[in-house]
């Protein structure tokens, strides 16, 4: 009888590769936007078409490959980032297997190009099957594009095996955001379907956070940050009020990567004893770092799970950390924060601890532990103590993890993403038969279900505009009134520069303005909710302030544009309105993403909540 066993061919093992690290196009997004991060990048645009079952493709600007490093990625254990097995645990970079592109060539379309900042000319390469397909010299950018096209067209059982379009890329923003959340000093976009729904600029963490969960986290968030010779957490809770029924915001990442613990999340919800409801989640980000060596994770083929040396050091560490800052945040309330003062004051106090909860807080054992600094080590390990904060912990691990984690980013997700058409409740409504009031032409009183609103009418309508216009400015063309008598503009020689160089996106948002020779331009439109008559101090108000745009973040072009045309076209305080114009502006309000702030960051509206101001009366 024959021998019956057989090697099996290079591109099916690679297959078979694949699918433990691959198995979604969220997998193959992760993959890719970390070793765009690995390559030290400092901005990274990610495309996807179809929930990336057509198209995954990354660009960044990091350090590129040379010609022969470009064909050496894609073979399987090809990684520049591991030479022997203690690197294995030293490592710090995020992808560290040498199987994901490798995985990615296996079973997609991919295509590469790749140029290093010091070579003339970068690669191409093509790849099918794991077989290179074509290869030249390209002229490219610096960094690296990597597209990869059809994923699984070879493996018909696993893309039979896909999920809807809005559920793969709900985990494709999942992963996208975790990403960039480890990552607050790059800039990220995210553009599905030829529409940017992720604009992320570099900034700081407290910034990123709020860019992804939301301007509503903006005055509710506690910093974390305890330092100790073994270990550094650092981040940001929610205040008790951002506690909510459906698991929560909850990110949680060790040595800058995204990983799930029901453990160490029952660490912080323990933290948040009796200050939340029993049944509801805490929101946090934060981050934890340790001596890679004290951890594992590659334990879990797509290493989201991880493996602590002494786990329980850990928890407590946590626990302690988060209780700090709670107990800080009770004792001094304006603590730390930057934004908002007034909403704060109104919002961030209105459940304090009580004295009995703050005294037991700042006496428990690991509160003093971490009143003084560098003492993690010194954590006793009480028998007692770990039984009782311990033995629940597993019940929080639940199957349904993994589902509702998916379900928390719903609510980061821009409108135009998000499956079930009305956007997140904020529970807030304004009465509607109940006259609004203006106060010295500035301000509108509005009463709501639940008190009353204090609406800045220059704040808000700018909100309002900025999304009105962000919006066209990604596609949604502005509708244009043409000019009876088209006005012509005449500009300094660079200002024409730079008005020629805005035109296409002066359209999209309503002002068509041709150039008309010799550093002129003819107004031949206006947006039409546009008063017609000042349009020629509009642009050049437009172009000086689009010049002196003072901001050290760097928004992209539209971005500036955006903004300074909501500024600029926003109703001022002062300018007296009638009930309909009032009706019409707050109903409009409340009809944005994020209602609450002006896209600087300022509230464009107070809430004078009933049991708020109860309290303030002594009832
Ligand atoms: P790993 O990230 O585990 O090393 P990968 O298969 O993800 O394995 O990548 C293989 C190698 O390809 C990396 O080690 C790196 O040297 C190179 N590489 C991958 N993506 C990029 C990129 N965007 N820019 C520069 N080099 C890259
Ligand atoms: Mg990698």
């Amino acid at each position: 009888m024959a021998d019956i066993i057989q090697l099996l061919p290079d591109n099916i093992a690679n297959q078979i590769a694949a699918g433990e690290v691959i198995q979604r196009p969220a997998s193959a997004v992760k993959e890719l936007l970390e070793n765009a991060a690995d390559a030290g990048a400092t901005e990274i645009r990610l495309f996807v078409t179809d929930a990336g079952k057509a198209l995954i493709q990354v660009i960044d600007n990091g350090r590129g490959m040379s010609e022969t490093d470009a064909r050496m990625a894609f073979e399987r254990h090809a990684t520049s980032k591991i030479r022997n097995i203690e690197d294995l645990f030293r490592i710090k970079t995020m992808g560290f297997r040498g199987e994901a592109l490798a995985s990615v060539a296996a079973v997609a379309q991919v295509e590469l190009k790749t140029r290093r900042a010091e070579d003339e000319l970068g690669t191409y390469l093509e790849i099918e099957n794991s077989k290179v397909v074509k290869q030249e010299p390209c002229a490219c950018a610096a960094g690296t594009s990597i597209s990869m096209k059809n994923l699984f067209f070879n493996v018909p059982a696993r893309r039979n095996f896909l999920k809807s379009n809005a559920a793969e890329m709900r985990h494709i923003v999942d992963e996208f955001t975790r990403v960039a959340m480890a990552f607050p000093g790059i800039f990220f976009s995210l553009t599905s379907n030829g529409q940017e729904v992720f604009h992320l600029e570099a900034g700081n963490l407290k910034q990123r956070i709020v860019q992804i969960l939301g301007s509503s986290y903006n005055a509710k968030l506690v910093s974390v940050n305890e330092e100790t010779d073994y270990m550094n957490i650092y981040g940001f809770v929610g205040k008790p009020e951002t506690a909510r029924k459906t698991r929560g915001d909850q990110y949680f990442f060790v040595n800058n990567r995204f990983i799930k613990s029901a453990y160490l999340n029952h660490a912080v919800n323990s933290a948040f004893e009796e200050m939340i409801a029993k049944d509801s989640f805490p929101s946090y980000v934060l981050y934890i770092d340790l001596d890679p060596s004290q951890v594992d994770i590659n334990v879990h083929p797509t290493k989201q799970e991880i493996k602590f040396e002494d786990e329980k050091i850990i928890y407590a560490f946590v626990q302690a950390a988060v209780k700090h800052a709670l107990a800080q945040f009770s004792i001094a309330p304006s603590l730390d924060f930057t934004l908002n003062p007034e909403i704060q004051g109104l919002d961030a106090v209105s459940k304090p601890f009580t004295t009995d909860k703050k005294d037991a807080a700042s006496s428990s054992n690991l509160f003093k532990t971490f009143t003084q600094k560098n003492q993690a080590h010194f954590i006793e390990r009480n028998d007692q103590r770990e039984k009782s904060e311990l033995k629940h912990w597993k019940e929080f691990y639940n199957p349904a993890d993994t589902e509702s984690t998916t379900q928390q980013t719903e609510r980061a997700l821009p409108q135009q993403l998000q499956t079930s058409g009305p956007k997140p409740q904020t529970g807030l409504r304004v009465l509607p038969d109940t006259p609004l009031l203006q106060l010295h032409n500035t301000y509108i009183i509005a009463s709501t279900n639940s008190g009353f609103l204090l609406v800045h009418q220059q704040l808000a309508h700018e909100r309002i505009l900025y999304e009105r216009y962000g919006l066209a400015a990604h596609g949604q063309q502005m509708a244009t009134q043409q000019s009876l008598f088209p006005v012509t503009l005449e500009v300094a020689g660079s200002d024409a520069a730079l008005l020629t160089d805005l035109l296409p996106d002066l359209l999209a948002i309503g002002y068509q303005v041709e150039p008309f020779g010799n550093n002129s331009f003819v107004i031949q439109g206006i947006p039409a909710d546009v008063l017609p008559g000042n349009e020629k101090h509009a642009i050049e108000l437009l172009i000086e302030q689009f010049k002196h745009f003072s901001s050290d973040i760097k928004f992209s072009k539209r971005e500036k544009l955006v903004r300074c045309m909501a500024r600029q076209q926003a109703i001022k305080a002062g300018q007296a309105l009638t009930q309909k114009e009032m009706l019409v502006l707050v109903e409009e309000l409340f009809t944005c993403n994020s209602p609450n702030v002006t896209p600087t960051g300022s509230p464009t509206y107070l809430e004078f909540k009933e049991d708020y101001l109860d309290r303030m009366f002594g009832r």
